[in-house]
């Protein structure tokens, strides 16, 4: 018979905190959807205590910032990143991302504070954070901490936070009014994790690329960033050998693994396909949009 696991509902980020500082190994519990399968897979993973986020107010919603910044709390669930209007132009590609996570039943319970804590490195968000250069906000005992989100994804699974931590929200700063972004994901099946994605956000004029950040996803223990790859691209007018330079120059900077979505070599031979869709697709955008 399982050991029976304390279970606490706080109805305030501080409840939550003090809950986190004084239970030895209490784990927040956001949509369930990676820990809850965890949990019943079998006893290696059973926290003593869960801390239920469902019922804090504060980190639902999603909200901008006069300047611009869109703030979206940690419970916001992933449906709702889909559909929010909120993300447009540069930040297109957080609502893409959230749209292709899994499928509607997963969309509609997880969260995207608790898909960035679990910081796998398939997951879609990750690589998001980098691209639009986010913030993660964090509480704990001692205050509240704000972490760039190429802080915050330290490992394979572990990120900047400590045990007694919680996200509270993740902010996004206002990009560029002529930027576009895309977010393109290669999978085995429809709702899988990515074998490769990119995350790409692109300021356009007059054809020629004025600014440019890339980052990938399942091609590390991180999101991988390559600022050699993105200078390639600065000021070019995005040929087809700048963009298979760039292509090379991401390739060298990944360090992707044999699993069960594909080999390594796999991977890198869809990094340049991958980086060229993406592109294609912002230029497509930027067109569309009229925003050059
Ligand atoms: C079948 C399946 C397919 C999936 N496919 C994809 C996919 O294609 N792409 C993708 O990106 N993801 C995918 N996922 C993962 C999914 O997005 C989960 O929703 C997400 O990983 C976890 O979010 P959650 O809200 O359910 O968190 P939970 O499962 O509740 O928690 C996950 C972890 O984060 C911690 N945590 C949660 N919230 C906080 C917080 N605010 N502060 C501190 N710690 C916190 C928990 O303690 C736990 O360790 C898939 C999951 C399943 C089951």
């Amino acid at each position: 018979m399982a050991e029976p696991v304390e279970f606490y509902e706080p109805r305030t980020i501080a409840e939550a905190v003090a809950v986190l500082a004084s239970v030895p190994d209490a784990c927040c519990l956001a949509g369930g959807q990676t820990l809850v399968a965890g949990m019943n897979m079998g006893p290696l993973f059973r926290p003593p205590a869960l801390v239920s986020l469902q019922r804090i107010d504060e980190l639902k919603g999603i909200t901008q910032r006069p300047d611009g910044t869109v703030v979206v709390g940690a419970m916001v669930t992933h449906r709702t990143v889909a559909q929010s209007e909120l993300f447009g132009g540069g930040l297109e590609v957080v609502r893409e991302a959230a749209g292709c996570i899994a499928h509607p039943a997963i969309r509609t319970m997880g969260t995207i504070g608790g898909s960035i804590c679990h910081a796998d490195p398939a997951a879609d968000y990750p690589a998001v954070l980098i691209a639009t250069d986010a913030t993660v906000v964090v509480t704990g005992p001692s205050g509240i901490r704000e972490i760039p989100a190429a802080e915050f994804f330290v490992d394979f699974m572990t990120t900047s936070i400590e045990p007694d931590e919680l996200v509270t929200a993740i902010t996004f700063p206002p990009a560029p009014a002529d930027a576009v972004s895309v977010y393109e994901k290669f999978t085995r099946a429809s709702g899988d994790f990515a074998t490769v994605s990119v995350a790409l956000a692109l300021s356009l004029r007059h054809g020629r690329c004025e600014s440019v950040r890339i980052a990938l996803g399942s091609c590390g223990p991180t999101p991988v960033r390559a600022a050699a790859a993105e200078q390639r691209l600065v000021q070019t007018s995005l040929d087809e050998s700048d963009v298979q330079d760039a292509g090379r120059i991401l390739c060298d900077a990944a360090a992707p693994m044999d699993d069960v979505r594909g080999t390594a070599d796999y991977k890198l031979m869809l990094i340049p396909r991958l980086l060229g869709r993406t592109i294609q697709r912002a230029q497509e955008r930027a067109v569309a949009w009229r925003v050059e």
